[in-house]
C-alpha cells in the first residue's frame, strides 16, 4: 500500500487527505503538523469568504466545488449546515470609472463559466443597498450564490473528516528529504523519525518554500501580513453582501457589526505578526466610511493579523509536481489569500494527480510550477 506524507495539517493538507482517502480507502496517509493548535497558521486566522468572482477558470471552478460542498454540507460533513454559519448574502465587487471596463469584461468571463452574477448600475446598486456610497462608482457586480462562513467550524469538519477516514496525524516537523533519482523516498522529521514515502505533499503554507528549497525547487512565495478588524456598529447591517472594492477594502457583516480588512500589498514580506495599532484608524476606517454610509457609531473591538502565503510572481497558487525533476513531490501553496475557498478543490485535484497521474475534474496544469520556470505569469485580472 503506498504512503503519502503530507507536510502541513492546515486546511489544504487536511483537504488533500480527505480526497486521497475517499478515492483510495486504506491508503496510508500521514499528516505531519508541528502545531495542532494552528496558532500561527493562516487556517487559524482567516475570515471564511467564498466567492466565484475570479477571472481564471480554475479559480472559478475551485470555488464552485466548495459551494457545492457547502450546499450539501449535512451529507458531506455529517453536521447540520447551521454549524457552519454559512451566510450566502453574495459578493459585491464595485468599481469606479477607471476600472469599470475591466469589471464588465470580468463579468463576461465569469458568466461564461457558470457564475450566477449580475451587473448593477450605480443607481440600482443604491436602491438595493442604500448603505453603499455610489457617487464615485461606475458599476458593480453581484454574485448572489457566494458568501462567507465560520472558518474554524469549516476547518474542524475537514480535519475531523480526514481523521475519520484514517489519516494519521503526527505532531512533528518535516525537516528534510531523501531523494533517489527524481523521487523522494524518505521524509525526515525534526524528532529524527524517518517516514517512507511514495508521494509527498508540501502543504506547509508560508514554510513551503523552505521545504521545497531542500530539493532545489524555488517557490516565489513570502509571508505577507494582513490585518483584520472586527468593528461593532449601532446600525443593523446584516443584509449586506461581502463588499470588495478595487483599492483592496473587503468588508462583510459579522456578529453585531462588520469584519473588515484592507490589504497592504506594499508592506515588506516576512514573518511579521505584530499588529499596527494605528492601521485601522489611519487606513481602514477612512476607506470603510467612504464606501459604506449610515453605519451608526463604529467601535473597533478587535484587530488581529495573519500571514498570506503570497505568491509574488503572479498571485495565484502553485500546485503539483515538477515532472522529470521531482516526480512524486507535490506542492500546494502560494494561495495569496484564497486558500480557504480553494482547499477542497485543490485537495481533490492533488488526489487525482497523485493517484491517477493527471487532473480529472478541473484541469489545474496552468497552476503548476512550470510557469515559474518558463517565466510565464498566470495572474488574476480584477480585484485581488
Ligand atoms: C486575515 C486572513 C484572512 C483570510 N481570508 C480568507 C478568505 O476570506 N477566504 C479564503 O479563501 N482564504 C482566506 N485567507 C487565506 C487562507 O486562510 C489560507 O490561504 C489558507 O488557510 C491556507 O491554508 P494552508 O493549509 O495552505 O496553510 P496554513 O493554514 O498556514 O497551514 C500550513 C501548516 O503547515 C505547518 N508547517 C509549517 N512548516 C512545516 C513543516 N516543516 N513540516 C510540517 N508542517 C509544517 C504549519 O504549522 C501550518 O499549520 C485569509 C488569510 C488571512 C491571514
Amino acid at each position: 500500500m503506498p504512503n503519502v506524507v503530507i507536510a502541513g495539517g492546515g486546511v489544504v493538507g487536511c483537504a488533500t487527505a480527505v480526497h486521497l482517502l475517499e478515492a483510495s480507502p486504506g491508503l496510508e496517509v500521514v499528516i505531519v503538523e508541528p502545531d495542532p493548535t494552528y496558532a500561527r497558521a493562516a487556517t487559524g486566522r482567516g475570515t471564511g469568504g467564498v466567492r466565484q468572482l475570479f477571472t481564471r477558470p480554475e479559480n472559478i471552478a475551485l470555488s464552485q466545488y466548495t459551494l457545492e460542498v457547502i450546499e450539501g454540507w449535512q451529507q458531506w460533513a455529517g453536521h447540520p449546515a447551521s454549524h457552519l454559519n454559512w451566510r450566502p448574502n453574495g459578493y459585491l465587487f464595485v468599481a469606479g470609472a477607471r476600472d469599470v471596463r475591466d469589471l464588465a469584461a470580468n463579468l463576461e468571463t465569469q458568466q461564461r463559466h457558470g457564475v450566477d452574477a449580475e451587473w448593477l448600475e450605480p443607481g440600482r446598486l443604491a436602491e438595493r443597498y442604500p448603505q453603499v456610497h455610489v457617487a464615485d462608482l461606475a458599476g458593480a457586480v453581484l454574485s448572489v450564490r457566494d458568501g462567507w462562513l465560520d472558518p474554524k467550524a469549516f476547518f474542524a469538519a475537514v480535519r475531523a473528516k480526514a481523521a475519520g477516514l484514517g489519516a494519521d496525524f503526527v505532531t512533528d516537523r518535516v525537516v528534510d528529504f531523501v531523494l533517489t533519482g527524481t523521487a523522494v523516498r524518505f521524509v525526515t522529521l525534526a524528532s529524527g523519525r524517518v517516514l517512507a514515502a511514495d508521494a509527498v505533499v508540501n502543504a506547509a503554507g508560508i514554510r513551503a518554500p523552505e521545504l521545497a528549497a531542500r530539493l532545489h525547487m524555488r517557490l516565489p512565495i513570502e509571508p505577507m501580513r494582513r490585518h483584520e478588524h472586527y468593528v461593532e456598529t449601532s446600525a443593523d447591517l446584516n443584509h449586506l453582501p461581502f463588499v470588495k472594492d478595487i483599492d483592496g477594502l473587503a468588508v462583510h457583516p459579522h456578529l453585531s457589526g462588520l469584519s473588515v480588512g484592507l490589504v497592504d500589498f506594499d508592506h515588506p514580506g516576512g514573518e511579521d505578526f505584530a499588529a499596527d495599532s494605528s492601521y485601522y484608524a489611519r487606513s481602514v476606517a477612512p476607506a470603510l466610511t467612504h464606501r459604506l454610509r449610515h453605519l451608526g457609531v463604529l467601535t473597533e473591538q478587535r484587530t488581529w493579523t495573519g500571514l498570506y502565503d503570497q505568491n509574488r510572481f503572479d498571485g495565484n497558487m502553485i500546485l503539483g509536481n515538477w515532472p522529470g525533476r521531482l516526480d512524486n513531490f507535490y506542492v500546494a501553496t502560494g494561495f495569496s489569500g484564497h486558500g480557504f475557498m480553494h482547499a477542497l478543490g485543490v485537495g481533490r485535484g492533488l488526489a487525482e494527480l497523485i493517484l491517477t497521474g493527471d487532473y480529472r475534474t478541473v484541469d489545474l496544469h496552468r497552476m503548476g510550477h512550470q510557469r515559474i520556470l518558463d517565466d510565464r505569469p498566470y495572474p488574476e485580472h480584477g480585484i485581488r
